[in-house]
């Protein structure tokens, strides 16, 4: 007998046929003798459609009210498939967040999880009911509910099962697996057995829209594993965990992109201590994340051009705030470009083998590729490149570091 965390999203409860679905997945896993907390979020669309009636009423609207209107989605979830595990003859109750508490800060529309009371579920748990609760909400020290950010149930399901000390999380969706790569982009992409919580982390991170960036996070620090798995078919899915569960590592198991990329050049900028902090403590001030960084001395070292990427959809305020304030940061000239991508090779197996960077410049050269910035961490290279080769680098590095199916 095990506990464990079931997690359904927006397609896996699209409509009363798929809620019905999962409550016979729900109920084969009751009758194995699991104890079983699930964890759903809306039927799909329906948090979109929630967020556009927020903004059609008001374009200011005040975050603890789109906290009230946009939590309702998995509030409606949670009962819906409570009533059909009912039906089944499963014992099953809703819960919403409030409820269990889920205690979060008030960081309303993006708040972050503080704390789970479980005391009560894991009673009603050790009693062998099933506990369902509504994903992606919580209450707030305001005592008022907060949602999590889009995508946030995925979070709510890891955490509770850290909370609850369950065994694993199981993620259904509507991909079956984690894949060395878009399977829209290379057709013979692998989908993996395992992947680290460090890999998962960089593929998040890059816009890889399979688990919320923070669910990852809050698996890795409390080593909750983590089955990403479709719940339309019956096959294995892709186990998120600690690098001791793997005994075949790959240097790198995945390439990654992000098309949510832009680029911004000062060129001559004055080469003396606190320009650099002037430039990126203005963006900071408005809220706008720098990523790649490269800052190239003139020859006569009098002046420098420093180059950055940011996200695309933050180009017009950055550049709003950069050319504001053109007088005190110092700077000649400012180029902007939109027209580009970050392509990502990920693998734990990075930090003992030599030459991984070397293959991606090779493979990207063979191919004409230019690379315009390159940045690296432990476990990833990346390089930012032309939009318009980016499938084609993809293919490439995919098949460069042998990732293509037999
Ligand atoms: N329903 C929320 C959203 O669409 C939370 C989630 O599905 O994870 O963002
Ligand atoms: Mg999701």
């Amino acid at each position: 007998m095990a506990r464990i965390v079931m997690k359904f999203g927006g397609t896996s409860v699209a409509d009363v046929e798929r809620i019905k679905n999962v409550a016979l997945r729900v109920k084969k896993a009751v009758d194995a003798g699991d104890q079983v907390a699930v964890t759903v979020s809306a039927m799909a669309g329906e948090t979109n459609r929630l967020v556009a009636l927020c903004d059609s009423v008001s374009e200011l609207y005040d975050a603890r009210e789109y906290d009230t209107v946009v939590s309702t989605g998995e509030q409606v979830t949670s009962g819906l498939l409570a009533m059909a595990l009912q039906d089944l003859g499963v014992d099953a109750r809703s819960w919403q967040g409030w409820q269990i508490p889920i205690h979060t800060d008030d960081a309303h529309g993006k708040a972050r999880i503080l704390g789970i009371d479980t005391d009560v579920v894991s009673q009603r748990l050790d009693q062998g009911q099933v506990v369902v609760c509504a994903g992606f909400q919580g209450l707030g020290s305001d005592n008022r509910v907060t949602t999590l950010g889009r995508g946030g149930s995925d979070t709510s399901a890891v955490a509770l099962a850290a909370a609850l000390g369950a065994e694993r999380c199981d993620i259904y969706t509507d991909v079956d697996g984690i894949y060395t790569t878009d399977p829209r982009i290379v057709p013979h992409a692998r989908k993996l057995s395992k992947i680290t919580y460090e890999e998962m982390l960089e593929q998040a991170s890059m816009g890889t829209k399979v688990l919320q960036t923070r669910s990852v996070e809050i698996a890795m620090k409390y080593h909750v594993r983590v089955q990403v798995l479709s719940s339309f078919s019956d096959t294995p899915g892709t186990l998120v965990c600690d690098e001791d569960e793997i005994v075949e590592k790959e240097v790198v198991s995945g390439i990654a992109y992000s098309r949510d990329e832009a680029k911004i050049t000062l060129l001559s900028v004055a080469d003396r201590p606190g320009v650099a902090a002037g430039v990126f403590g203005a963006l900071a001030d408005a809220n706008i994340n720098v990523d790649m960084i490269v800052q190239n001395v003139s020859a006569d070292g009098t002046t420098a051009d420093i180059t950055f990427t940011l996200p695309r959809t933050d180009l017009p305020r950055a550049l709003k705030v950069l050319e504001k304030g053109q007088e005190d940061i110092g700077y000649a000239r400012l180029e902007a470009d939109k027209n580009v991508v970050k392509i990502s090779v990920i693998g734990v197996g990075m930090r003992s083998h030599a030459g991984v960077a070397q293959t991606m410049f090779r493979a990207l050269s063979e191919k004409g590729i230019n690379i315009l910035t390159i940045s690296t961490s432990e476990i990833k290279v990346s390089v930012l490149i032309a939009e318009e080769y980016m499938e084609l680098a993809v293919r490439a590095l995919h098949s460069a570091y042998g990732l293509d199916a037999q």
